[in-house]
């Protein structure tokens, strides 16, 4: 241990002096080291266990160091490390067809990106080559990736210092009942009124002129809001009768987080393109990719794709996925994430709302939940106003780490998102921390 917490201190020293970090301020953060991770914990330098509630940013779907993707990566990066894309190689042709097999509908091809932000990118890029139109729609309260083009889809304040005002995204509200901008008073009406609301969006930007509507299946880091019935139904309709392509990004939900193969699965739609990354092979190697439908791939069929990478398809990420997705099915990890959801976390945090005033609301599905922490339930006032922390969130998020638990947390949000082979037992010990953790919540409440 005391090796270990020399190791510890050292790579802290070296971050501090070299390592140049995401999203920060570079003076103003105290990182966090971990050195070892199995399963549903990690270790941090000081040796303590933590229960990880965030699959770090919601990627280790199959739990960390999971031994057959382990031995996987092993094995290939015996046989062979690298090879250039335009060369067949095993494990991508056989990642491709679990993928493909997996996807719904007629998506049958599968292009590889190293990462979710580039899957945006290209599913963006292959929209407005097949449809000849330049502008793309999303919502505003989205994440779809740090690049030029996904940080301009996304809505959330980090695009505000990346727009220049020429990316030709233009956002719309999505459904959210819990804060909805309809006034509606039921699921239905929100669906109705959200619908209408980007069929006039479209009507007054010009429909000839969008290429592609881009939403999460089931927005992630925005706050887990699972569309009501009839939305995605509804946008589906929407694209067909304008020739829009519908990119449902799957990035953070799919494979297997909500309890389904991909989100979208749990409202019978079929997109033009599906986005994914993270949860496919679980982040062990960097990878993402596009599925693509039959109509859009024929664009490319006798014309040129203009797009690539050196490593579209790395032969140790796509032996990753292999190996990711076959345990998944193997070991019934999909059925896992939903009964988990449906028995243990589904009704724990509700459980937590009846006892913690803090909580507005909580919302998700499979392993894939988040809560809403206010400073008054009757008017919604937001722990933390949007696009920013607070003292309050700061103070739930600490209290968090020193009671052995990580969270994934934004602006005025605890998101309760484990690992989809998370135990009945983990589930109950992340849910009692969370107990003790929201006295502090509602201790901050307005008076
Ligand atoms: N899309 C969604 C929905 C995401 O949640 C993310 C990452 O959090 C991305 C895209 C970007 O993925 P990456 O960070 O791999 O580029």
């Amino acid at each position: 241990l005391d090796a270990a917490r020399v190791e510890g201190e050292r790579a802290y020293a070296l971050d501090r002096a070299h390592v140049f970090h995401s999203w920060s301020a570079q003076e103003q953060i105290t990182p966090m080291t971990i050195l070892a991770s199995e399963g549903s914990y990690v270790w941090d330098g000081a040796g303590n266990r933590m229960l990880d509630f965030s699959s770090q940013l919601v990627n280790t779907n199959i739990g960390h160091q999971h031994p057959k993707v382990v031995a996987a990566i092993q094995d290939q990066a015996a046989k062979l490390c690298t090879i250039a894309p335009q060369y067949v190689n095993d494990a991508r042709s056989e990642a491709a067809r679990l993928i493909a097999e997996r996807t719904p509908g007629d998506l049958n091809k599968v292009f590889f990106t190293n990462g979710g932000a580039d899957a945006n990118e290209h599913a963006v890029r292959m929209a407005r080559l097949h449809t000849g139109r330049y502008k793309v729609l999303s919502r505003y309260r989205s994440y779809h990736g740090g690049t030029d083009t996904a940080i301009n889809l996304t809505g959330d304040p980090r695009r505000w210092p990346n727009d220049y005002g020429n990316s030709g995204v233009v956002h719309f509200h999505g459904p959210f009942r819990y804060r909805s901008q309809f006034h509606s008073e039921n699921e239905q009406q929100e669906t109705e009124r959200a619908l209408e609301h980007l069929d006039q969006l479209i009507r007054l930007e010009g429909p000839n002129s969008i290429a592609a509507i881009v939403l999460e299946s089931v927005p992630g880091t925005a706050g887990i809001m699972v569309p009501p019935p009839g939305y995605m139904a509804g946008v589906r309709e929407i694209c067909d009768r304008y020739g829009i392509v519908f990119i449902a990004d799957e990035v953070m939900s799919g494979f297997g987080r909500t309890g389904k193969w991909f989100a979208i699965d749990h409202f019978g739609v079929v997109p033009d393109l599906i986005t994914f990354a993270k949860g496919v092979n679980s982040g062990y190697v960097p990878l993402g990719g596009v599925a693509i439908s039959e109509k859009i791939a024929a664009t490319f069929a006798d014309r040129p794709y203009p797009g690539g990478l050196t490593y579209s398809g790395h032969p140790l990420a796509t032996a990753a996925a292999v190996a990711t997705i076959n345990a998944m099915e193997d070991e019934r990890i999909v059925e896992n994430a939903a009964r988990i959801g449906s028995e243990i976390l589904g009704p724990g945090l509700r459980g937590l709302a009846d006892r913690h005033p803090s909580i507005g609301e909580v919302r998700g599905l499979g392993v894939f939940w988040a809560i809403e922490l206010v400073a008054d339930r009757a008017t919604k006032e937001p722990l933390a106003p949007y696009g920013t922390s607070s003292p309050a969130m700061n103070e739930v998020i600490a209290a968090c780490k020193a009671g052995g638990l990580l969270p994934f947390a934004n602006f005025n949000r605890v998101h309760a998102v484990p690992p989809c082979t998370v135990t009945e037992a983990e589930a109950r010990e992340g849910l009692a921390i969370l107990d003790t953790v929201l006295d502090i919540a509602d201790a901050h409440r307005n008076s």
